[in-house]
């Protein structure tokens, strides 16, 4: 397996995402291995601020697609985009982040170009002659290899935060604009207007310590005590994806690819069991400590303290000891 390799660029209110920065770190370090080109495509209608920083983030090429049409993202768009830089660029592989940008255009891209695609990815590697990526299932309780076989280029999506990004080497990188032939007439859909969603004030971004309710508070009537523990720390109430799919707490606390990444000097997982959409927007905080009774569960992977127990009854203690 060698040939060229394409990063999918994202992008949102004018700054380039974290993920750009992790898929050309791997990229790179692919392309190096392989002796082959990497290049980044970006898509939009301002793209002269994102081709600058593109030039010399350690890609041999810049692709900008440009065009009036792509001031919004539009599915449609984005994946002709993609299959006509991969007719015209011929990479062996395109990697884009697991996103909702990539979960929606990786495999319609995959369908145009008749080639396989893989999603959900934390790693990828060479094994003999053939890419193998690693990739989580059954919500993160299982990983498993795949080895990819069929027409390239291969579409590997990236879950968000797995990847360093810091091992980019200043390059100037050539910019090479290719001509995008879109249709708009055979457009059948439009942004019409971007919903941004009532937060209520919260940011957990923001927060220097953590309450984390996962699934394993067992229900909406012991967010009072999550609140107390975070209260006590000086710090915010967060959750995981089923506790926010459940309605126990809003949406503006959870932490996930889904919705914020967060790093707080302190983050404390009640009854979360580390699936690693969870992790990939926590692992960064300064010190994690997780409560879980499952000695076993993959939070205590990223875990800096651990406690095995029930929740009921350490969390208590710890609002004590807090506020002793
Ligand atoms: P569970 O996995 O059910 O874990 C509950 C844990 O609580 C278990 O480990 C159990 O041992 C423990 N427990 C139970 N009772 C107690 C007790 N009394 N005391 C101590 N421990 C106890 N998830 C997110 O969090 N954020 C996301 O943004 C997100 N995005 C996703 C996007 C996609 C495309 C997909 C497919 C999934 C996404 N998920 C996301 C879901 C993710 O895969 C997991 O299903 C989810 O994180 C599990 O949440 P949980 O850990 O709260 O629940």
């Amino acid at each position: 397996m060698k040939g060229d390799i394409l990063v999918l660029a994202e992008h949102r209110n004018a700054v380039l995402d974290n993920i750009t920065w992790e898929l050309i770190g791997k990229g790179r370090s692919l392309a190096d291995e392989w002796g082959t080109r990497l290049a980044v495509l970006v898509v939009g209608s301002e793209l002269d601020a994102f081709i600058e920083s593109l030039k010399t983030s350690g890609v041999d090429l810049v692709l900008p697609v440009q065009h009036a049409l792509l001031k919004d993202y539009n599915s449609e768009l984005y994946t002709t985009a993609i299959y006509q830089v991969c007719k015209q660029f011929s990479p062996a592989l395109v990697l884009m982040g697991y996103t909702y940008l990539g979960m929606e255009i990786g495999p319609a891209a995959a369908v145009r170009l008749g080639s396989t695609m893989v999603s959900n990815c934390n790693e990828l590697g060479v094994e003999g002659n053939d890419l193998i990526v690693v990739r989580s299932v059954f919500g993160g309780t299982l990983q498993i290899k795949v080895r990819l076989v069929g027409a390239q280029p291969y579409l590997i999506s990236i879950v968000k935060g797995v990847q360093p990004r810091d091992n980019l080497a200043a390059k100037d990188a050539a910019v090479e604009t290719l001509a995008i032939d879109f249709d708009e007439k055979r457009l059948r859909s439009r942004i019409l207007e971007i919903l941004t969603i009532d937060t209520g004030g919260v940011d957990i971004t923001k927060a220097k310590v953590l309450a984390s309710a996962g699934r394993g508070i067992g229900g909406p009537d012991k967010i009072p005590l999550l609140r107390e523990l975070a209260d006590a720390l000086e710090g915010e109430l967060a959750c995981s994806r089923p506790v926010a799919d459940m309605g126990w707490l809003p949406i503006a606390h959870q932490v996930g690819i889904s919705a914020s990444t967060v790093t707080p000097d302190v983050y404390i997982a009640c009854g979360i069991s580390g699936a690693s959409q969870h992790i990939a927007a926590m692992r960064d905080s300064g010190r994690i400590i997780a409560i879980n009774k499952d000695p076993n569960a993959p939070i205590f992977r990223v875990a800096n303290y651990g406690i095995v127990g029930d929740l009921l009854e350490v969390i208590p203690a710890l609002i004590k000891q807090a506020k002793a």
